[in-house]
């Protein structure tokens, strides 16, 4: 055997006999929302996603998990290992390795929490409470990474985080602090709201955060199947159940932002209604769960292979004549540099021609089938979808996506 091949199942025997702790969206989750990616991206760009993760660094191990034998064909082995990759942020957790762990693993950068609190029976955003988590960040480094001139190896890592995070802020347990007079530092993520009952042992103890990520596995138990047995199905039929055209202009492409603002409408609107502290979960809460982390794991999953699709594509060429200088979309608004929970997702009538551009960051738009990279200006914002539409037909705006 290679050094190469004893070093793989060294690993891999590692990652068996340790049952790793969870964090997001748990194994399986992420490697539904890779397999979803994978069905997007275009052959090409299949190739060269994982030709650049195998350039990762040793010390990484990102490149060690690809196993260039086996019976299985070449386009399931590719597969495979990039749905794994998907989990390699939360793999190189494992303090079995601890050089790993100090060269890669980041516990705070799988999360992103806004905090907020009922009141009155609303809810209130908190703005001012202290940062914490940061996956917002690393989702924009990374992606201005792999649009770089950065060498390939760093590339690989970004690739491998940019597959995990995007991921874990689809969770709408990522996203969310409750704060309450009990946590009022907020409740990390659902971490600190207990579905056992009051007096369990602290080994034995699940919360809503561990309930959220590993919905998947719970519905659907593995029963020892590999994963093209177990994975491939569930993610087939969520595909089924949301397909692309049903979140037509909700893809909103790159805008992290935007992602994160649907996590945290789901945190406060749905998780935390219907559910005790203390109290096992009522059978009509877990179906809804259920059918929004598979929402998610699909949004998710479109939303991957498109960046993937943009970045590593041959670029369509559409010609700057084509590109209209006024549309309609929705977006973030206000615009702004950095992010602000204070933005909303508005629709609004964009002008990609501005003359006098600010320093705007560079958004991509789904335009005729292509993405186009550009900087824009918002013009104004509509209240309702109806007198966006209006205005596009008084004005013969011709391209309106919501
Ligand atoms: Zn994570």
């Amino acid at each position: 055997m290679t050094q190469r091949v004893i070093r793989a199942l060294i690993v891999f025997s590692v990652i068996a006999a340790f049952s790793l702790p969870i964090y997001a969206w748990d194994e399986t989750g992420h490697k539904i929302t890779a397999y979803i990616a994978w069905q997007r991206m275009t052959p090409e760009v299949r190739e060269k996603v994982v030709k650049i993760l195998l350039t990762a660094p040793e010390d990484s191990d990102i490149s060690t998990f690809y196993l260039p034998y086996g019976s299985r064909n070449v386009e399931s082995r590719k597969r495979e290992y990039f749905m794994l990759m998907a989990t390699w942020a939360d793999i190189i957790r494992d303090k079995a390795f601890p050089v790993r762990v100090k060269n890669y693993d980041h516990g705070d950068w799988h999360y992103n929490n806004a905090f907020w609190k009922f009141e009155k029976g609303g809810v209130v955003m908190l703005d001012n409470m202290p940062k914490t988590g940061l996956a917002m960040d690393k989702l924009a480094d990374f992606s201005a990474l792999i649009r770089s001139s950065a060498p390939d190896p760093e590339k690989a890592v970004a690739i491998a985080w940019l597959e995990h995070l995007i991921g874990d802020m689809h969770q709408p347990l990522h996203a969310s602090g409750k704060v309450s007079p009990s946590t009022p530092e907020g409740d990390r993520g659902g971490n600190a709201f207990l579905l056992t009952p009051k007096g369990t042992p602290r080994d034995q103890q699940e919360n809503l955060h561990w309930f959220w990520d590993s919905i998947i596995a719970r519905n659907i138990p593995n029963n020892d199947k590999c994963d093209a047995d177990y994975i491939d199905p569930i993610a087939q039929e969520i595909m089924r159940l949301f397909p692309a055209e049903k979140f037509k202009g909700r893809l909103l492409p790159g805008d992290f932002e935007a992602w994160k603002k649907e996590s945290v409408t789901f945190a406060t609107t749905e998780v935390y209604r219907g559910v005790e502290f203390f109290q096992t979960p009522s059978d009509k809460y877990k179906k809804k769960a259920l059918e929004i982390a598979q929402e998610r794991m699909a949004l998710a999953g479109y939303r991957m292979g498109d960046i993937f699709n943009e970045v590593f594509g041959t670029k369509q060429s559409v010609s700057e004549s084509t590109i209209p200088c006024k549309m309609i979309r929705k977006v973030m608004y206000p615009i702004t540099k950095t992010s602000s929970v204070k933005q909303t997702l508005e629709i609004a009538l964009l002008d990609l021609c501005p003359t006098q551009v600010a320093s705007r960051p560079m958004y991509s738009f789904m335009i005729d089938g292509n993405m186009v990279m550009k900087e824009y200006d918002v013009l104004r914002t509509f209240k309702t979808e109806a007198e966006a539409r209006k205005y596009a037909a008084d004005n013969k705006i011709t391209d309106v996506s919501f």
